[in-house]
This record gives structure tokens, C-alpha cells and sequence, in this order.
């Protein structure tokens, strides 16, 4: 019998993790199903004990939902309750088991893909938010030399640091606080560019060799990846890798089975 999965959000119609994981599921063999749900605002734990009793396996959990998703879990993984979101539950005869693979897929495009490796280097994350908060723990177990975090609002870079400081070096405050900063990568996790915002960066934020990477991902370069590369980054990249490699992950979690990730990312720049 076919297994069904699902992504559970609001909004979801834009959601490009169906297609994702149908492409798994070809490449693997894997007999199941992954459909989009909308979930109300209120009503987030409802639509997911409904799709459970209708013979759900598991479930992606994209915004807003995400720090509700860790509150339903029976078997949280570390990383995360670390992050205090997750993004992956999986329906276990034991209970509800839930996981943050966001950070790990984060990680698997900039060392695996990119080539670009976090340990000794300066890592600076640009944003505060649920996003940055996710991938935190995955980035300082991969030991930079340096993490820190650049925010608008600097009590919400601060609140992090706070949270995270016994797990590595990690610095936090405004965008000004880190000019001069020669970071080999910046990582943006702010939403700045949907709407169409510049970030102000301050003069001296790229190493001469660094990497601009942009969680935000479209089709073409995003606003932050243009002004990164007029800051001096000698590289840019957007975060549909990102989004390609925590579906991966999940993917294994629920059917033990590891995707092949790169021709699934070739098909969605192709469109
Ligand atoms: P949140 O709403 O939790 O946080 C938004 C962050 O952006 C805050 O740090 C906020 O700063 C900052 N921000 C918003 N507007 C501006 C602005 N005009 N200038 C400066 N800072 C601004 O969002 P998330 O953390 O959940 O998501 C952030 C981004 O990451 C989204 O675009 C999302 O699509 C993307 N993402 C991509 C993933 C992928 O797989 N590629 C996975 C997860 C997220 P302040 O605190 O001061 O308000």
C-alpha cells in the first residue's frame, strides 16, 4: 500500500517540496505518496492528528508552524529541541518522533555541493528569525573558527548567542557591529528580499575568497546575492540546494533510504 506524507503550512500552494519528493520517490522506488495540506492558524495540532488518523506516516512542517511541530513531538532529536523547532515528524507506533533538518541541509550544500568547508573559517549569519535559529546547531557542530549573528532587532541576535553560547564562539549584534568582519561565509536568513529590501551591510563583511549564500532562493539571482557580490563576495549562491537537501533528509528519515539530491536540484532550475 501506498505511504502517504505530506507538507503541512500556511500559506502551502507555493510549496515546491511535492515535487521534491515525488522525484525521490521515482529515483528510490519508494512506494509513496506526498501531498500539500493548509492548515488553519489555529488549528495546526488538529490537522495533524487528522492526517495521522487518516494513515499519514509523517509530515514536513514549513511556516508557521514549526516551533508547534516541536510541541507535539514524543521523541525530539537533539538538534532539534536545540533549534526549538522541527521541521520533520514522522508517525512511530510510539509516538510522534520530530527532527530539524534544516541545518544539516544547509551544511550539505555549502560543504557538499559548494565545496565549501565551515571548520576554522568565519561564519556570519545575517537574521535572527525561525530560519537562523534552525540551522544554528548544525553550523557551530561543524566548528568555525567563528559564528556570529547580525540582526535588526540586536536583542533577538543577542537572545541566540545567549542560547547557544556553551556550544561554540559565537558573537551577536547589529549589522554595524561586524564591518571590517572578513567573513569567508555569509549566510542570509532574513526575509528581507521577498519584500524587495536591501540589507545594510557595512563595508568589509567578505573575506577576499568568501561566500554570499541566500536561503531565499528564485529564478534568478536574489537581491541579496547582487549586493553581496557588489560588497567584494567572491561567490553567491541561493538556497534552493538548501531546500533540495533537507528534503533529503527527511526523505531518509522516514524511509531509510538516502536520494540522489543533485538531479532533483537540476530539474527544478530547469523548471
Ligand atoms: P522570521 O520571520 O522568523 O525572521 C525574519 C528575519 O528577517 C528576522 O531576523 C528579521 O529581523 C529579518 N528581517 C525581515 N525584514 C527585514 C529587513 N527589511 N531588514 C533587515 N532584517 C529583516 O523568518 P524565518 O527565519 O522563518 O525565514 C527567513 C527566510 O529564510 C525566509 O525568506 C525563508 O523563506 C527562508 N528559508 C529558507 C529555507 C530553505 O530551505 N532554503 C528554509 C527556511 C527558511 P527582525 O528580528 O529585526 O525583525
Amino acid at each position: 500500500m501506498t505511504d502517504r506524507y505530506a507538507v503541512i503550512g500556511n500559506p502551502i500552494a507555493h510549496s515546491k517540496s511535492p515535487l521534491i519528493h515525488a522525484a525521490f520517490a521515482r529515483q528510490t522506488g519508494q512506494d509513496v505518496s506526498y501531498e500539500a495540506i493548509l492548515a488553519p492558524l489555529e488549528d495546526f495540532a488538529a490537522t495533524v492528528s487528522a492526517f495521522r488518523a487518516a494513515g499519514g506516516r509523517g509530515a514536513n512542517v514549513t511556516v508557521p508552524f514549526k516551533l508547534e511541530a516541536l510541541a507535539l513531538a514524543d521523541k525530539p532529536t537533539e538538534r532539534a529541541r536545540l533549534a526549538g523547532a522541527a521541521n520533520t515528524l514522522r508517525f512511530d507506533a510510539d509516538g510522534i518522533f520530530a527532527d530539524n533538518t534544516d541545518g544539516i541541509g544547509l551544511v550539505r550544500d555549502l560543504e557538499e555541493r559548494l565545496g565549501v568547508h565551515l571548520a576554522g573559517r568565519r561564519v556570519l549569519i545575517l537574521g535572527a528569525g525561525g530560519a537562523a535559529r534552525g540551522v544554528i546547531p548544525a553550523l557551530l557542530e561543524r566548528s568555525p573558527a567563528l559564528l556570529a549573528v547580525a540582526n535588526r532587532s540586536v536583542e533577538k541576535a543577542c537572545e541566540l548567542r545567549e542560547r547557544f553560547a556553551s556550544y561554540g564562539r559565537i558573537e551577536a549584534g547589529g549589522f554595524d557591529a561586524f564591518a571590517g568582519g572578513a567573513f569567508d561565509v555569509v549566510i542570509n536568513a532574513t526575509s528581507a528580499g521577498l519584500g524587495g529590501a536591501q540589507l545594510p551591510l557595512p563595508q568589509g563583511l567578505f573575506a577576499p575568497d568568501a561566500l554570499a549564500y541566500d536561503m531565499v532562493y528564485g529564478p534568478s539571482e536574489t537581491p541579496f546575492m547582487i549586493q553581496a557580490r557588489g560588497l567584494g563576495a567572491s561567490c553567491v549562491a541561493d538556497g534552493l540546494g538548501m531546500l533540495v537537501e533537507q528534503a533529503a533528509e527527511s526523505f531518509f528519515l522516514w524511509r531509510g533510504v538516502r536520494p540522489e539530491t543533485a538531479p532533483v536540484l537540476a530539474m527544478l532550475r530547469d523548471g
